[in-house]
């Protein structure tokens, strides 16, 4: 009989995330799953925003994006990272990095062309490559092994990166800093991937819209400003994380003109623009000094600081993240079956919810013992969370005798 869905939404489910969320709510659990901040955005970015609704933004933007922002983003990258960027011909501003993510999938990727992708990755990429018809390739990221080396990094080996790559290679996804390992890409690694990119005419398509929550000295590099990647990198980028403002749907994506343009269609058929007045406010989001953004980070290290040690009190093994607002955790030592069993217990029993680790693999099985928390909350939120994650010792002393 002729199916009236189509293969490719048969072939990957609703996000384990958001899900995730919902069941938070119907249970009242404090919500650590999902990475969307609990405290306001900055008053003056919120100001913003009020005043282009009262100045009648309420039209169509350009499809690619207002003027303002473009020329915000722009400004930014080459007071950040020395990167000049035109904004006539190199930005798309999308709904969302998610959307710009999906556009550059779409705009760059051929059926049987084949994208890598590090694992464990943040879910949205395994969808994105079967809408785009793109076949991925896992490169593992390995923990490291906290009992030897507790505030190890993830790691890639580098034959591995070598193997994945080949003539059908269109792109790799890159994701630094990490969602959900925490892991920051060096400047070797980067290196090394560029590399690969060169010697097989492949693309970066890289999502750093942690690229300002980072910890302990760790180093943001954009790929594209490594030696001979700028040609063939396109940067994924949001207001959500940096500005705390997930639901303005406010991303954007920057290539150099041949790749823009594709991204740019494909984008216009997809939402046509992102929030007209929302973008307004990006531009002064975008124009803030320096120091919100070292307060931001000093801020997350409080949080992350906090969270690490609530969660350790009550018994998980941590992998500490350099960046971003994550913290992967090792749950082998709580005696459930799996990572969904456990996550479903917490949040109905404890009162607490976290992600899954099983929805960060293509193998459910690799995540099984894993589950991630979100610490992109009010420190009396993550406080709650811990006391409430406490009653754990004794799951966890009855398990272990
Ligand atoms: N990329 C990564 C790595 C994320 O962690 C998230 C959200 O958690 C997104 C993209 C979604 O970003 P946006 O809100 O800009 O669509």
């Amino acid at each position: 009989m002729k199916k009236l869905v189509s293969e490719k939404a048969e072939r990957f489910t609703e996000s384990v995330i958001r899900d995730m969320t919902r069941l938070a709510n119907r249970y009242g659990a404090v919500n650590l799953a999902q990475g969307f901040p609990d405290f306001p955005a900055p008053e003056e970015i919120k100001q913003a925003a009020t005043h282009a609704i009262e100045d009648n933004y309420n039209q169509y933007s350009i499809t690619w994006g207002a003027k303002s922002l473009r020329n915000a983003i722009a400004k930014k990258y080459e007071t950040d990272y020395e990167l000049k960027i035109d904004p006539e011909s190199e930005v798309t501003v999308c709904c969302g990095s998610t959307e710009a993510m999906v556009s550059a999938m779409l705009a760059v990727t051929n059926p049987g062309d084949e994208v890598i992708i590090f694992e464990p990755f943040y879910e949205n990429y395994g969808p994105d490559s079967i809408l785009s018809g793109a076949t991925p390739r896992y490169v593992t990221l390995h923990a490291p092994n906290l009992n030897t080396d507790p505030q190890g990094t993830w790691h890639f080996e580098p034959g591995d990166l070598e193997a994945a790559f080949n003539d059908s290679t269109k792109a790799i996804i890159i994701n630094t800093p990490n969602n959900p390992t925490g892991k920051v890409f060096t400047r070797a690694e980067l290196r090394q991937i560029a590399r690969l990119c060169q010697k097989w005419n492949a693309l970066a398509i890289t999502d750093e819209i942690y690229e300002h929550i980072v910890y302990d000295g760790a180093e943001h590099i954009p790929i594209a400003t490594i030696p001979g990647m700028r040609e063939r990198t396109i940067t994924i980028n949001s207001m959500s994380k940096t500005y705390s403002v997930t639901g303005w749907r406010v991303g954007y994506a920057i290539a150099a003109p041949h790749l823009t343009s594709a991204v740019r269609k494909v984008h216009d058929f997809l939402t046509v623009g992102s929030p007209a007045p929302l973008q307004e406010a990006g531009a002064t989001a975008l124009a803030l000094p320096p120091s919100y953004y070292e307060k931001l980070a000093r801020d997350y290290a409080e949080r992350r600081d906090l969270l690490l040690g609530l969660l350790r009190q009550a018994g998980f093994k941590c992998y500490k993240p350099q960046g971003a607002y994550y913290i992967m955790t090792d749950i082998s030592e709580f005696g459930f079956s799996n990572d969904t069993e456990f996550a479903h217990y917490l949040t109905k029993e404890i009162g607490v919810t976290a992600v899954p680790g099983s929805s960060f693999y293509h193998q459910l099985e690799y995540g099984f013992k894993q589950i991630r928390f979100a610490f992109c909350k009010i420190l009396d939120t993550l406080q709650l969370a811990g006391e409430r994650l406490q009653r754990l010792r004794t799951i966890k002393t009855n398990s272990t005798n």
